[in-house]
């Protein structure tokens, strides 16, 4: 976190902190746990996304380190419903702009770890390898003819399945951006791309078969927004305050978030997401 602080205080990001307490979903009502606030329904924040956004207006780029929560009920290796994001947005930027600080980012923090870890990774018996930037970039469709060829059929349009993510692991032992996803499996906020709109400007970042972080190009018209809204099914009333902020002229921006639990598994070499979360919050563990 510290090497994360100080490479993206370096590169002109203000930190900020946005409300863990919030009155609407980001994007949609799933995976959203309800707090009782007074008189008024609340809910616990599962990102940053649009408060990240707006704040782009006045301070451009901005970056933010914190607990998000989600109420889905998978169980698995890399879910918990309490986990830590990394976040930045930027604004006057695209996805390829983003892109070049997460892989600097990543490079960053795996030299940090061997220049000052060097003890408890003996512990760990683990070695993090530097990874060369730019990392690989591989498009949904390229992903999708390699899975085919390995007899795994992903239909157009749909997330990897975990049997889809292990093939990539063994094929892929290192960090790989996965670009070019189809609009309609990204969520509303990411842009569509000019050349060609049923592809978009989102990215996955992998590393063997965990997704580490996603991210990527967003709308900033105002009317565009409300478009891509209806189109997935979301009512624009239910983020009117978001809205408002476009009035105000929104620069383009885009940004990412990296799940930092996610990111100490591949540092550290564990198998599982809980051996790196002090306290684990998951379906079935509220204490600790
Ligand atoms: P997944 O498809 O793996 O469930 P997601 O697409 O829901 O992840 P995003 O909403 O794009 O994830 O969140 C950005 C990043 O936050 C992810 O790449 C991941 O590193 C981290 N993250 C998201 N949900 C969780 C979770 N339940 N537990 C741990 N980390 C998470």
């Amino acid at each position: 976190m510290e090497a994360m602080r100080t490479l993206l205080s370096k590169e002109g990001f203000v930190e900020v902190h946005t409300p863990r307490i919030i009155a609407s979903a980001t994007e949609g009502g799933a995976a959203l746990f309800p707090v009782e606030y007074f008189e008024q329904e609340a809910f616990l924040a599962q990102s940053p996304q649009l408060y990240k956004e707006q704040l782009t207006l006045s301070l451009e780029k901005v970056f933010e380190i914190g607990p998000f929560f989600r109420a889905e009920e998978s169980h698995t290796r890399r879910h918990v419903n309490e986990f830590i994001s990394v976040d930045i947005e930027e604004a006057f930027a695209t996805e390829e702009d983003v892109m070049n600080v997460l892989e600097k980012l990543i490079q960053h923090v795996c030299k940090a770890i061997n220049e000052r870890c060097r003890r408890e990774l003996e512990i760990l018996k683990h070695q993090v390898k530097v990874p060369e930037v730019p990392l690989e970039r591989f498009t949904y469709k390229e992903i999708l003819e390699e899975l085919e060829g390995e007899k795994i059929h992903v239909p157009w349009g749909e997330d990897l399945p975990t049997q889809a993510c292990r093939k990539l692991g063994s094929l892929h032992p290192n960090f790989y951006f996965i670009i070019e996803w189809p609009t309609e499996s990204k969520t509303f906020y990411i842009k569509p791309r000019d050349d060609n709109p049923t592809l978009c400007e989102g990215f996955d970042l992998m590393w063997q078969w965990v997704e580490i972080a996603s991210g990527g190009t967003r709308v900033h018209s105002k009317e565009f927004l409300i478009q891509r809204l209806k189109a997935q099914g979301l009512n624009p009333e239910s983020f009117k305050y978001h809205l408002k902020a476009f009035d105000y002229g929104m620069p383009p921006h885009a940004g990412w978030a990296i799940g930092l639990d996610r990111l100490m598994m591949m540092l550290t070499g564990r198998k599982n997401i809980r051996e790196v979360i002090l306290f684990p919050r998951d379906r079935f563990r509220l204490t600790p």
